[in-house]
């Protein structure tokens, strides 16, 4: 209200000049929003078709049993492909939500312990990578999206697969520290250098274009793993030294009853 009046006591040009501005910031919020949208619509319509050239392909693999090796292999690689493309339209639709204020949590009670255990046994499926488990003795139930949490646990160790020898163990661990839930995803990998590190949990940030093109990732890991667990009401941090290892830590407020 004080910025008001001053302002009709301003000299006309002032008030041009202000005018001017929140004509300029209009426009800026008209044209962010527009983008949100176009983003939306492309990914929904790219993830329908998408969808079905993923099933096709992998019935044909179900039914393929006189397909040649190399036919087997191409189909295989172009499922994969087809699938990590879908993930991504979802992860871009996910992040447009959140912005919108439209995403939905379906917050449960859920059991920690049978949820990391779920996790680990769900990249046995994927990957041959040595994935240690370190539990609590307690049981610990914690409000939160048993989905989105899986989630952002399978992109954490995804990562720490990628970004490590296959030598290397991947450390999933569950910690009770003072009034606070503590869920670290660790690698022995190459680390990222401290500069970099307030950086890479921004949309479509690579840490370097050569360490990531090999691994085919799309840089929208980390910006989901932020987004969802803020979502839930915890924090995200990390740790990381350069050619020792990452840890990743999501914090949740944990009240002791
Ligand atoms: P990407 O799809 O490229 O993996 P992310 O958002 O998941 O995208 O990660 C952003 C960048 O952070 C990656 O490109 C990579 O350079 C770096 N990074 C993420 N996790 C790790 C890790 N565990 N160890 C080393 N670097 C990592």
């Amino acid at each position: 209200k004080d910025a008001h009046i001053q302002l009709e006591n301003a000299p006309s040009e002032i008030k041009q000049l202000v005018q001017t501005y929140e004509q300029m910031l209009f426009r800026l919020s008209q044209s962010w929003d527009q983008q949100q949208q176009l983003v939306s619509n492309v990914s929904h319509e790219l993830r329908t078709p998408l969808t079905i050239v993923s099933g096709y392909l992998q019935s044909l693999l179900r039914r393929g049993d006189n397909l040649t090796p190399s036919q087997r292999e191409a189909i295989e690689v172009a499922t994969s492909e087809a699938n990590r493309t879908i993930q991504l339209l979802q992860d871009l639709l996910d992040l447009e939500r959140a912005d919108s204020g439209r995403m939905h949590f379906y917050l449960d009670l859920v059991n920690l312990n049978n949820l990391l255990t779920e996790v680990v046994e769900m990249t046995k499926k994927y990957s041959d990578r040595l994935c240690l488990l370190e539990l609590l003795e307690a049981t610990i139930m914690l409000t939160v999206d048993e989905n989105r949490l899986k989630q952002v646990l399978i992109n954490l160790i995804d990562n720490a697969i990628k970004y490590s020898e296959p030598d290397t163990p991947i450390t999933l661990r569950l910690l009770h520290e003072k009034e606070q839930i503590i869920i670290q995803v660790c690698d022995q990998g190459m680390g990222i250098p401290l500069q970099q590190q307030v950086r890479i949990f921004e949309r479509f940030y690579r840490v370097d274009e050569v360490r990531s093109r090999t691994t085919g990732g799309s840089g929208l890991g980390l910006s989901i793993v932020k987004t969802f667990v803020e979502g839930m009401g915890g924090t995200v941090s990390i740790y990381s030294k350069l050619n020792q290892g990452s840890i990743f830590s999501i914090i949740f407020p944990y009240e002791i009853k």
